[in-house]
């Protein structure tokens, strides 16, 4: 079944996860919405060819040896969008259902993130097709380490830089960093450390990257606060996912005294209307792997929690999770997208016509890609900042953003996701214009 026109999935299951393939084609969905801001700047035809695909698509498939002995063979991804503003820059996902047309979008929204935010990236995706929750942590090692090798000089620190994305964290970077650094040789083996970024600091990673993503929601979230004179202490948030980006914006907000009143993940989804401590709930999610089970709230159905009553929400999962049903069901004030993609365009337009204020993923989700530039540059410098710095420069630099799109938003009386592809467009379009292609 297609659902490219029929874009209503996720519709509430008891808490069942759609099949990513019956959402619709990402690919189409994400060229159907930077079709909309090209159009705005009057993007030269030739230019729009050119950002309208991939530069390259690279597909490896390798064995692994299992803890029993046997081999499995998996299929890994690499998608380099564009590098026009610098090296290829973007996540690596281990997910079930990772396909190429996926990967195709998830890198093109890093290209537009990098270029929204002024960072001298370019955009990239990639990562395996398989659940990682089924596979032991030696296991794990030895598919990060042959899929690293698998992907050999298509990636480095001056081409193409992985980072952490869904199901991977700083130990699959340190993985990939540790692996890339031996194939290097020896006598490059530290000025390659940059390869990857997300890295545990005692590997050379920053300091604040872990939280960078959560972060930069919840500083995107206090500036729609302040402009809108809206008082986040006791308003209540939901929040789908809770690993990378949702606990720590579940945690960050807290701190602000909002409210978590219900949240949800790929186990179920739970509610308390007393509030939920988003401390014990990470303890949780660690031991268990989801917050389905936690004791300090109910359980409730995927309908019930986009039906909460509450202010501000925050999807940080998976994309299309919010079709035009969940849409219908939001009775918030705002949604700020912590996850790339989650929103299908025909849903889009009707929680603005609700009036709801929707804060685009390549926005406020950047922060993890703002701080994954710091550490970059701490590697090529060897350096180490403090994380009072990196945290000061992560939130001048996303307000600023945040400002600027919506005084573009305001200016062209656009919506804030055109608003922000219309800034990275022209970025871009400013400096093909200028170089030129070769021959
Ligand atoms: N995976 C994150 C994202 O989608 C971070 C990418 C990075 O740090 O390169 O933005």
């Amino acid at each position: 079944m297609s659902t490219a026109q029929t874009p209503v999935a996720p519709v509430a299951q008891k808490n069942a996860e759609v099949a990513l393939k019956d959402r619709g084609n990402l690919f189409e969905i994400a060229t159907k919405q930077i079709e909309k801001a090209m159009k705005l700047i009057n993007m030269e035809p030739d230019i729009a060819q050119i950002i309208g695909q991939p530069k390259n698509e690279l597909i490896v498939n390798f064995p692994v040896r299992r803890d029993n002995g046997r081999i499995e063979m998996f299929k890994g991804y690499r998608v380099q969008h564009n590098n026009i503003l610098g090296p290829y820059k973007g996540g690596m996902r281990y997910h079930h259902e990772a396909n190429l047309d996926e990967m195709k979008a998830l890198a093109s929204w890093m290209t537009y993130k990098s270029a929204l935010h002024e960072i001298p990236f370019g955009g990239g995706k990639g990562g395996i097709k398989f659940d990682p929750r089924q596979y032991s942590k030696t296991e794990l090692e030895r598919i990060t380490r042959r899929f690293t090798a698998a992907l050999g000089t298509n990636i480095g620190p001056d081409h193409d830089i992985p980072a952490p994305d869904v199901n991977t964290n700083s130990q699959t970077m340190v993985w990939m960093m540790d692996t890339y650094m031996n194939i290097a040789g020896a006598s490059d083996r530290n000025t390659v450390r940059g390869v990857v970024t997300g890295k545990s600091v005692s590997a050379g990673g920053s300091h604040g990257r872990a939280e960078a993503t959560g972060q930069g929601v919840v500083h995107c979230i206090t500036e729609w606060a302040k402009d809108t004179g809206f008082n986040l202490d006791g308003c209540h948030v939901i929040i789908q996912g809770f690993g990378n980006v949702g606990s720590y914006a579940a945690r960050l907000l807290s701190q602000k005294g909002a409210v978590i009143l219900g949240v949800g993940d790929v186990g179920g989804y739970i509610a308390n209307s007393e509030g939920i401590n988003p401390h014990k709930l990470g303890e949780h999610v660690h031991k268990s792997g989801s917050v389905a089970g936690y004791k300090g709230a109910s359980k409730i159905t995927r309908e019930e929690f986009f039906a909460l009553d509450a202010h501000i929400f925050v999807p940080a999962a998976l994309e299309l999770e919010v079709g035009v049903a969940e849409a219908k069901a939001l009775k918030v004030k705002m949604m700020v997208e912590g996850a790339n993609g989650p929103t299908y365009p025909e849903a889009e337009e009707i929680l603005l016509e609700k009036g709801i204020a929707v804060i685009p993923d390549i926005l406020c989700n950047s922060g993890g890609v703002i701080v994954s530039y710091y550490e970059w540059l701490q590697n090529k410098r060897a350096e180490q900042w403090e994380m009072a710095d990196v945290l000061g420069r992560l939130e001048r630099r996303m307000k600023q953003t945040y400002q600027n799109v919506r005084q573009y938003a305001l200016a062209q009386k656009t919506d804030w996701r055109t608003a922000s592809y219309a800034i990275g467009l022209e970025r871009l379009q400013h400096v093909y214009k200028e170089r030129g292609i070769f021959p």
